[in-house]
């Protein structure tokens, strides 16, 4: 049940497939309610946190986090770039010089990845924004610690993207849409969801 640099890796390759596989799909739902690129800026972001990986299993999991870290912040544009960008920094610091971590130290990587996107964004838990899928993946794993069933966790997070469908935006470009943002689904929780779906499937 620990992670360590091979899975992190293996986390990060798989999470980009899925990535490139749905580009279209997440630039149609940023159509729906943004400016339609953030199948694009993922694409791009993880592309390049995938190949930079390559040949770094042997790195501690600090020093992967920040690798993927730098390469989402230097190629994502837009909002998503510095988001996704501050979660694997914060990652980073938790972890820094550790080869593995438990689902505990997951659960405290993630806590403060979440801290840290909803400092930089001002987002909250229902304003429509990854927030939405970060904050109870990170409080379900907390909860379920040793107990914790990645086929579950896998499950949570999609509900938690379901979630955000008929929810009104209160930050990000779909703010802008008002009550038109509600009855369609978060770009940005739905590549999150991506992300914990990539890592459930690593981990189990
Ligand atoms: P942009 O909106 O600049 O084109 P993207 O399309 O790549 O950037 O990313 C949009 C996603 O970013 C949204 O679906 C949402 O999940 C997330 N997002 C936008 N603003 C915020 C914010 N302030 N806090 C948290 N997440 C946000
Ligand atoms: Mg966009
Ligand atoms: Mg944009």
């Amino acid at each position: 049940m620990t992670l360590d640099g091979t899975k992190f890796v293996n986390w990060i390759r798989r999470a980009n497939r899925r990535i490139q596989e749905n580009k279209d799909y997440l630039s149609e739902l940023d159509r729906a309610i943004g400016d339609g690129d953030h199948g694009i800026n993922m694409a791009r972001g993880f592309a390049e946190a995938a190949q930079r990986l390559t040949g770094s299993a042997d790195q501690d999991l600090g020093a992967l986090c920040q690798q993927v870290a730098m390469a989402l912040l230097s190629k994502v544009g837009g909002a998503s770039g510095p988001l996704f960008g501050t979660a694997f920094l914060k990652m980073a610091g938790v972890w820094k010089g550790k080869d593995h971590a438990s689902v505990h130290e997951l659960s405290l990587a993630l806590r403060e990845a979440v801290n840290g996107i909803k400092m930089r964004g001002k987002a909250e838990l229902g304003d429509k924004t990854m927030v939405d899928v970060w904050e109870p993946v990170s409080r379900f794993v907390a909860e379920k610690a040793e107990h914790l069933s990645w086929r579950e966790l896998c499950v949570f997070a999609e509900e938690q993207m379901d979630k955000t469908k008929p929810l009104q935006a209160k930050k990000g470009r779909a703010a802008y849409l008002g009550p038109r943002s509600s009855g369609h689904l978060d770009p940005g929780a739905v590549s999150s969801f991506f992300l914990f779906e990539a890592l459930c499937e690593t981990m189990e």
